[in-house]
């Protein structure tokens, strides 16, 4: 019989695993929306890959922890940049539709704190779509599907693992020699995120209630180039500052020239530092694309995108966002959790790829290296033999006091956003302890809020035990 290994969510991390498992296992993907709401297919930047000319992995290892702030796993890092080379060479060979140059050589772009132009993008910037539906396309009919399926509770157990799943108001538990966890980031613990809204954090409540181990969970990467514009969760990639962009502010003043020798480019965190900064002053910030050439070709996605909601200038309002996580489930170099049959992968799971801050388009990468991992890991586990035990596990259905999304989130923006400030976090924990998130809530909307704030307190602890600042996370000093 073949080992039977769930997978939750459909991104890049979700989809391969599925890929690499398909012919040697029993696999079922089963994801919370439709099979294109996640934020690898909304990834437009590009994946960043040493395998272009004069450039080297040792290169790129060097950029991933000076972005990192030296916090990352030397080990981890290694392998994202080594196999993280071979499979983008892989995915070449097989035929994904990397840009190239009018001489059919791959265009390498260039991001923040890469100092060696190696971003493969596609569709210009449409890169998670086209990797993620190449992918998505070579998995066989035999790789099962559970669309509009929500796992609510994990149960790890000797050589097994089980899942409480909803679907159609009806909970199921499903059972399976493993399980693999790909159910993305935090960013919907924010009023402004770049963020599908499928990604309410659920994968690390979830293990963290089974007794999984968290890790680095102070980490949060905001962007400093979101549409301003109300209602809009538009990101402005970093690509376009790459190609020339600059951000100005209402004033027509070239801020970024006197705060970091990388201008534009620098950090993610230097600059939404310095834009929620212009904001303090009363200023606006406006990303002058002026410069890029060829801006609607390059950026077919954002120049749609802003045509939709009627800018037509080449001043784009911005403003910093929500976008990435780089705490999440331990995992050690095989992706596994320290539950015995559960893995994490993708933006849920903390390798210790990304340290203090994650190096731009390392993310995609992450997910495609350690879901292969993982891949090759279970394929290589003796399989126990044993006839499940089937007993249904049945739903937590009780009332919970619960705040608002809307209070949580403003409240998270304030506490634990870009600036941090020890009191407020303080006082922002004090008030997540009024509620219980011990247990998973039946209720769609009260199950996404107790799984953020079981989220948010983790969070608020690590920036406490944490009172200097470094990398993404910015704590000013007490007193200050
Ligand atoms: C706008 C944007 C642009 C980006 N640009 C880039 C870029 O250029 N380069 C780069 O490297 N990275 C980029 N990133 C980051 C990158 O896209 C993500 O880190 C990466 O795609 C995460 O992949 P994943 O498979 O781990 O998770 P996701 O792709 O987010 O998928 C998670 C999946 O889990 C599902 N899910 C969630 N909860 C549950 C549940 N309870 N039960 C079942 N399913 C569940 C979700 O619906 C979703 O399908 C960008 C991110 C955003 C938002």
């Amino acid at each position: 019989m073949k080992k039977k290994v769930i997978i939750l969510g459909s991104g890049i991390a979700a989809t391969t695993v599925a890929f690499f498992l398909q012919d040697k296992c029993d696999v079922t993907i089963v994801t919370k929306g439709a099979l294109s709401d996640n934020n690898s297919a909304l990834a437009q930047g590009g994946v960043a890959a040493a395998v272009g000319p004069n450039d080297t992995a040792q290169a790129h290892y060097e950029d991933t922890l000076t972005a990192g702030a030296q916090l990352n796993d030397p080990d981890a890092s290694q392998i994202l940049v080594n196999e993280g080379a071979e499979i983008i060479r892989e995915l070449i060979k097989m035929g994904v539709p990397f840009d190239r140059l009018g001489d059919g050589s791959i265009d390498y772009g260039m991001e923040g704190a890469h100092h060696h132009p190696r971003i493969l993008h596609a569709g210009g910037d449409q890169t998670g779509k086209y990797v993620l539906e190449f992918l998505q396309r070579k998995l066989s009919s035999k790789v099962k599907i559970e669309a509009n399926t929500t796992a609510v509770e994990i149960f790890p157990e000797d050589n097994k693992a089980k899942i409480l799943v909803i679907a159609n108001k009806q909970f199921r538990t499903i059972e399976a020699d493993f399980l693999v966890i790909a159910t993305g980031g935090i960013g919907q613990l924010f009023p402004v995120t770049s963020n599908d809204k499928t990604i309410t954090g659920d994968g690390i409540a979830l293990a963290k209630r089974a007794g999984a181990e968290l890790a680095d969970m102070e980490f949060i990467q905001f962007h400093p180039t979101l549409l301003n514009k109300p209602g809009s969760s538009l990101l402005i990639s970093e690509a376009v500052r790459g190609d020339g962009a600059r951000l100005v502010n209402k004033s027509g003043e070239y801020f970024m020239a006197d705060v970091h020798p990388d201008k534009d480019l620098a950090p993610r965190f230097v600059v939404a530092r310095e834009i929620t900064n212009q904001f303090l002053k009363g200023e606006e910030v406006f990303l002058d694309i002026s410069t890029v050439q060829n801006f609607r070709a390059r950026f077919p996605y954002i120049s749609r995108s802003l045509d939709k909601a009627w800018i037509d200038s080449t001043l784009i309002p911005v403003k910093p966002g929500a976008h990435f996580f780089m705490g999440g489930v331990k995992t050690d170099l095989n992706a596994r959790t320290t539950l015995g049959n559960i893995y994490a992968v993708g933006e849920v799971a903390r390798t210790g790829v990304h340290g203090a801050n994650r190096l731009a388009s390392n993310s995609l990468l992450e997910g495609l290296v350690f879901a292969r991992r993982a891949a090759q890991d279970i394929i290589a586990r003796p399989q126990k033999d044993e006839n499940y035990q089937t007993e249904k596990q049945e739903p937590t259905i009780y009332k919970q006091n619960l705040p608002t999304l809307e209070e949580l989130k403003n409240r998270a923006w304030e506490s634990i956003g870009i600036i941090r400030r020890p009191e407020k976090i303080r006082e922002f924990l004090a008030w997540l302890e009024e509620f219980d998130d011990s247990v998973p809530n039946a209720n769609r909307i009260d199950f996404e809020i107790s799984n953020l704030i079981l989220i948010s307190k983790e969070i608020a602890r690590a920036a406490l035990a944490r009172p200097v600042s470094i990398g993404a996370h910015y704590i000013e000093e007490e007193n200050d």
